[in-house]
């Protein structure tokens, strides 16, 4: 941690806030008031406190950011070539590392994660503006071979206003990886963060103004869904959104899309399946599994959140599992902890719904499995790291998606029941394997069906990796160069010589 942000966390943790947080939207290259001068409070997971008001916006805030977008596009920007679009990316891949101590406080601070892994997120967000400000002049299209008397080719055209829907789980790192290729590949954008965690959205417009962004170029809309991100998806304005969230938020944002038949990439849930085989290299098995569902107290897209484990090393694997869960430390996200708290306590409310019902059910339930309060949790909304077998393919702990530190495991034999059971759920986000069989592992990686595939450790990859999920997990991919080409439309052009 930098000496800066040692002293913004005693800040936080003395005063409860932190002074000089943004205020107001961010439309036309400046911060301005909500229409209606209304406000919402954003608050400190941590100790279940608000901590600072933000701009509630509506549709009229909407529509004066997406003109806003929609007037930079015939700007500056459009003369601007690749080359400078990518300096301007890469500027702002500078300012963050100056900046990412603060970064990684306030995204810390307002949504409950560690401080560890906000500035984990943070070196991966400064990634994403590195990656794409080298991709800006790179990105071209094809010469189409048809004979002689022909001259075609294809190019790769900016689709225009992308409207980036983001949530509170990785709010600046959803934030990155929609926003560097739009800009990158010349498009404006309006961005609406989710209402738990608007502030680090409002911080990288202001940074990528600094970096030489014209204004307009980048807008941020804070405010709740109904009121900001329904009126955002159904504007005739935008050309492309971005949505990453719930399955039943994403049917309504594809409702929202379809009157104007604007496309769109949905990222939607998970309920990956990690798969440890009777060959696993056990410590980095166990490392694994922690991190899968621990990591950001689970609440992540990709989580692993089903254990599907072999018989035969059943029994020592949970023991092993079970006693390193029991020793985690719980605290405040800025206290670095094991575990940190969950966002809100409508989540809260939902992982221990999930849970009760299940122990109501009869599963058995390994470790944890109750709101936490302690001491150390104070005020916050925690859950106490839990981890329950599933009683059949078909138990709701199995398909529902519970997004909290609950691992569910099922117990099976060898890699072919394994298969079966990874693939039996409506979702195909990610998946994993722990095998020290390569072939048998790059099978798994074959047959599964997921948007991306881990053998031998859970969340490797990094920018270059295309993300995104099949089936109920949503369609279409960010990161990577295919996240780039999202922001595109192909055009085709034929002569005859
Ligand atoms: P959660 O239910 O966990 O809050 P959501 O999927 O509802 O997750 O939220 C993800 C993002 O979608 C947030 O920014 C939220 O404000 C936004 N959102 C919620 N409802 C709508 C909607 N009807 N249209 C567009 N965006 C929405």
């Amino acid at each position: 941690m930098s000496g800066s942000a040692d002293a913004l966390v005693a800040e936080v943790l003395s005063t409860g806030t932190l002074k000089g947080l943004p205020q107001g939207h961010f439309i036309g290259g400046r911060f301005v008031p909500a229409q209606s001068g209304n406000t919402m409070e954003s608050f400190d997971p941590g100790r279940g406190r608000p901590f600072a008001s933000f701009a509630a916006g509506d549709a009229v805030d909407v529509d004066a950011a997406v003109t806003a977008a929609r007037k930079a596009l015939s700007g500056p920007w459009r003369q601007m070539g690749p080359a400078a679009r990518g300096r301007i990316l890469a500027e702002a891949a500078a300012l963050l590392r100056e900046r990412a101590g603060r970064f990684a406080v306030v995204e810390s601070l307002d949504s409950g994660k560690r401080l560890s892994e906000a500035e984990g997120d943070l070196r991966g967000v400064t990634r994403a503006f590195e990656y794409y400000a080298g991709a800006a002049d790179k990105l071209h299209g094809d010469s189409l071979p048809l004979g002689r008397q022909y001259v075609g080719f294809t190019t790769e055209e900016p689709v225009g206003v992308a409207a980036q829907i983001i949530p509170w789980n990785y709010p600046l790192s959803t934030a990155a990886r929609g926003i560097a290729p739009a800009l990158a590949a010349g498009c404006t954008v309006v961005a609406k963060p989710a209402e738990q965690t608007p502030f680090t959205a409002l911080m990288l417009a202001e940074l990528l103004s600094a970096a030489g962004l014209p204004d307009g170029v980048l807008n941020v809309v804070t405010g709740v869904g109904a009121a900001v991100g329904a009126p955002l998806v159904a504007h005739p304005g935008i050309n492309h959104i971005t949505f990453t969230g719930s399955v039943a938020t994403g049917s309504a944002v594809m409702r929202g899309a379809a009157d104007n038949v604007t496309r769109l990439v949905l990222e939607l849930g998970g309920k990956s399946p990690l798969v440890v085989l009777a060959d696993c290299d056990m410590d980095a098995a166990l490392n694994g599994v922690i991190e899968a569902i621990y990591e950001n107290a689970g609440q992540i897209c990709s989580a692993g959140s089903r254990l599907i484990l072999d018989r035969s090393i059943a029994v020592p694997f949970l023991g092993r599992l079970t006693t390193r869960v029991k020793g985690f430390r719980l605290g405040h996200g800025l206290t670095n902890p094991d575990l940190g708290p969950v966002n809100s306590p409508r989540q809260l409310e939902t992982i221990d719904a999930h849970v009760r019902r299940a122990v109501a059910a009869g599963n058995r339930v390994y470790v944890g499995g109750a709101v936490a309060k302690s001491d150390a949790t104070g005020g916050g909304w925690f859950y106490e790291p839990t981890i329950i077998e599933a009683q059949g393919p078909d138990d709701p702990v199995v398909q529902e998606e519970i997004f909290g530190p609950v691992l569910v495991v099922q117990i099976v034999d060898g890699p072919d029941e394994a298969l079966a059971a990874a693939n039996a759920t409506s979702y195909a986000l990610v998946a994993g394997i722990y095998s020290q069989n390569i072939t048998q592992a790059l099978r798994f990686a074959r047959d599964v069906d997921a948007g991306q595939v881990f053998i031998n450790e859970w969340f490797a990859g990094g920018i270059e990796v295309p993300f995104g999920g099949n089936r109920k997990s949503g369609f279409g991919r960010e990161k990577g160069m295919a996240g780039l080409r999202s922001y595109c439309k192909m055009k085709s052009v034929v002569a005859r010589i």
